[in-house]
């Protein structure tokens, strides 16, 4: 609850962008200022001055208090976070264990993370409404009885659809002004700010719907009825069942409401038709927020989201902390991504962060994938979560054919069988596209000497460099170690010795190329695009069929239409098969059907041809001949079997050290530690080697902690992570927490 700064609460708790757990104790500035949870001040911090966010006021502080320093400045007139933000950050915190300074840091726009004054400028001819709050709507009738003045307020701000303005205040009462800034402060009103231009919008869309079939109709319907309370749904709908047209029609209801829409998407750089679908759609203003946006872009979208003068917010994954006044729903699009959840430093799940924003929020929260993680089918089986489901093409078009294409034995061109070949040729001259997809950049994984064995290693990893020819040079993918591509062997100068081994996107280009001299070959990876910059060009002149072949890497998978594309290729899907990591085979899954999604969209049949070296492997099987809700029934069942996620909970400590033993003994401590809290419900698994055990240069260790409890788990963590901080060997070595790991390595 705010609280008015007092004589009894005078001890701020300041929550600082530091690697340390506690919140810091300041006394209240001398002004006498009002102050709020959520508001930014400046504190001095040795000697340093630092931007923090007030957390709460409290009376008694831990510390003698002639050794607490004072708060040197209040920076916001209002809080930039409500209560229910500082809730929800307050509990990412504490699951993911990271220090909640650094959590809002998340949250924050860069900008606002240093000392300036918010140039809080209301939009043009804006309007401030009043509107009742969560616990202001939720108040009983016994609360507020010696303040009849607050009580009739509220009572008028539920007569007007529960938000005022200024005018009708007026009219209301000569004295509005005092009840209106204790309910304000109490938390039971907020203020909100609607530009005029945007006000009670007539029409949010300026294209019409698409007149949708009876299973959108449906996912439609049990969505929109839903707004304004909480409830997680599932679609899942095969690629091309028109997922974004349901998003489109929920949306628009939702603005419709005066309420805002927050869309999460992996990677919105990868997939520029999306935004473009929404912006021909929506007449209203769509901010756009991630990280490849400058500061200023970023502090914009936040802020405008922040004081409710725009309804509707696309970001990637730190988008989810934006503050919003009026919040509608949570939409997440290709809930499965892996880029969902953070790999570094504050490793938080956006999705699974969201669906606690949106509990916390009363708001319903959708989360869409034609091929759902295996986390969220568990949801939905014990019902927590409700499916909703499209098992069609929307339209005319029908699913792609599957052929697994056995390889062993077969004699092969650069990685491409003569099957294949002859496909591709005919699907050529019917002046239709071919995909092909081969998830590995470069020319070759492995530079080989023939003549001594020699292999080009990275100095710093345990790997193989990779050759760019194209780039003449030799390149580690694992750090940024880069030389130049020697002409013979630096062993044994045997000239001529020295062969590629393996294939790269690189090397498949060029053979397509010289196969097929006649067509237009377009590579589409991570270094073509970064050199062109522009993949929204790329994709035009796949669009305008300007290309024959789209040959590339997982940045084809994500969500394109390729109208002419009928013929998908899987060069090579084994090396999928057979990983350390169990989530390898349901990643590989979701991969196959994506990449397969792409073809065939429209009035054109599609086919999928994947080549194996193991036609029998079951997964490929199941999914190919089943579907892929086939396949994850039984992965479900195989992971129920073994106990592992989501029929277990896990988290993962990593560390790393120059040196090899420092890891290690680290992570030997700690399990030391862990026994002492720990009941029989947690298994402590390692320390152990991670997979690649020098990378960068330095070595690195894992211990896997695993429960069928996700509290007991917590409990566990919650007591082990301070003792850890005391370890002298937690400053010699970097470590991390990893809550929910989608990644072992
Ligand atoms: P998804 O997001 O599930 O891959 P989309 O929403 O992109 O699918 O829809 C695929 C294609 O089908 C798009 O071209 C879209 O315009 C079209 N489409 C979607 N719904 C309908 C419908 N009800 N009637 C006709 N075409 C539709
Ligand atoms: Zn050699
Ligand atoms: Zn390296």
């Amino acid at each position: 609850m705010a609280k008015l700064h007092n004589m009894t609460d005078s001890i701020c708790k300041v929550a600082l962008d530091l690697p340390l757990y506690s919140l810091f104790d300041y006394l209240a500035p001398l002004d006498g200022q009002l102050l709020l949870p959520g508001t930014r001040v400046v504190v001095p911090f040795g000697r340093l001055k630092k931007v923090g966010v007030l957390i709460e006021l409290v009376s008694a502080s831990d510390f003698p208090m002639h050794k607490l320093k004072r708060v040197l400045e209040v920076l916001d007139q209002q809080p930039l976070l409500t209560k229910l933000d500082l809730q929800l950050l307050t509990w990412a915190s504490h699951y993911y264990h990271y220090p909640l300074g650094s959590v809002i840091a998340v949250a924050f726009p860069a900008l606002l993370r240093r000392d300036v004054k918010l140039n809080a400028k209301l939009p043009a001819q804006a309007v401030v409404y009043y509107s009742l709050t969560l616990a202001g709507k939720a108040i009983s009738s016994e609360q507020l009885q010696r303040a009849p003045l607050q009580r009739e307020l509220i009572q008028q701000c539920l007569h007007c659809k529960q938000s005022i303005s200024t005018d009708e205040l007026k009219r209301w009462h000569k004295h509005w002004r005092a009840p209106l800034t204790q309910l304000l402060n109490k938390g039971f009103i907020a203020e909100v700010t609607i530009s005029s231009a945007q006000s009670l919008p007539m029409s949010v869309s300026k294209q019409a719907h698409l007149q949708c079939n009876a299973e959108q109709q449906e996912a439609i319907t049990a969505v929109t009825e839903q707004i304004g309370t909480f409830n997680v749904f599932l679609l899942e709908g095969v690629t091309g069942s028109g997922k974004t047209e349901v998003y489109m029609q929920i949306i628009d209801a939702v603005l419709t409401r005066g309420l805002q829409v927050l869309v999460l998407v992996p990677e919105i750089t990868l997939t520029p038709q999306l935004e473009a679908r929404f912006r021909q759609r929506f007449s209203v203003e769509i901010v756009i927020s991630h990280s490849k946006l400058t500061d200023k872009q970023r502090y914009h979208a936040w802020l405008k989201m922040q004081q409710g003068s725009c309804q509707f917010l696309l970001g990637t994954r730190s988008a989810l902390f934006t503050p919003l006044t009026s919040p509608g729903i949570i939409i997440i699009d290709e809930e499965h991504d892996a880029s969902f959840k953070q790999q570094d430093g504050f490793r938080f799940s956006a999705r699974d962060v969201a669906v606690v924003r949106a509990k916390l929020l009363h708001i319903p929260i959708l989360l869409g994938s034609a091929t759902p993680s295996l986390e969220s089918i568990h949801n939905v089986n014990l019902q927590r979560y409700q499916r909703l489901h499209l098992s069609r093409r929307a339209g005319h078009a029908i699913p792609p054919i599957f052929q697994v294409l056995d390889i062993r034995n077969k004699q092969l061109t650069e990685g491409l069988s003569e099957p294949l070949l002859a496909e591709m040729a005919q699907t050529l001259a019917k002046k239709q596209q071919v995909l092909v997809f081969l998830n590995r950049r470069g020319f070759a994984p492995t530079l080989i000497c023939h003549g001594c064995g020699w292999v080009a290693r990275c100095f710093a990893c345990d790997a193989n460099l990779v050759i760019h020819r194209h780039d003449g040079v030799l390149r580690c993918h694992h750090c940024a170690q880069e030389s130049s591509l020697p002409t013979q062997c630096p062993a044994c100068h045997v000239p001529g010795g020295l062969i590629p081994l393996g294939l790269g996107t690189e090397r498949v280009e060029i053979s397509l190329q010289a196969l097929f001299p006649t067509k237009r070959v377009v590579r589409v990876d991570r270094d073509a695009i970064a050199k062109k910059g522009h993949l929204e060009n790329v994709l035009e002149q796949i669009n305008q069929g300007e290309v024959d072949i789209i040959l590339g890497t997982q940045m084809l998978a994500k969500g394109h239409h390729f109208s002419n594309v009928t013929l998908v290729a899987l060069l090579d899907v084994d090396s999928g098969l057979f990983s350390v990591d169990f989530h390898a085979e349901e990643k590989l899954a979701q991969l196959i059907v994506q990449v397969a999604g792409r073809a065939g969209r429209e009035d054109k049949p599609g086919k999928v041809i994947l080549q194996t070296r193991h036609p029998d492997h079951p997964l490929l099987m199941r999914l190919i001949q089943e579907g892929y809700p086939s396949f994850t029934a039984s992965a479900l069942a195989q992971r129920q079997l073994a106990q592992l996620p989501p029929f277990s909970f896990q988290a993962l400590f990593r560390a790393q050290a120059e040196v090899n033993k420092l890891a290690k003994d680290f992570l030997t401590e700690v399990v030391n530690l862990a026994k002492d809290l720990t009941q029989q419900e947690v298994a402590l698994l390692g320390p152990v080697a991670a997979p690649m055990i020098r990378r960068a240069g330095v070595y690195r260790y894992q211990l896997l902690v695993q429960s069928s409890s996700r509290q007991a788990l917590q409990r566990m963590l919650t007591a082990l992570v301070p003792k850890i901080e005391q370890l002298k060997l937690s400053k010699k070595v970097r470590w991390s927490l990893d809550v929910d790991p989608i990644d072992l390595y």
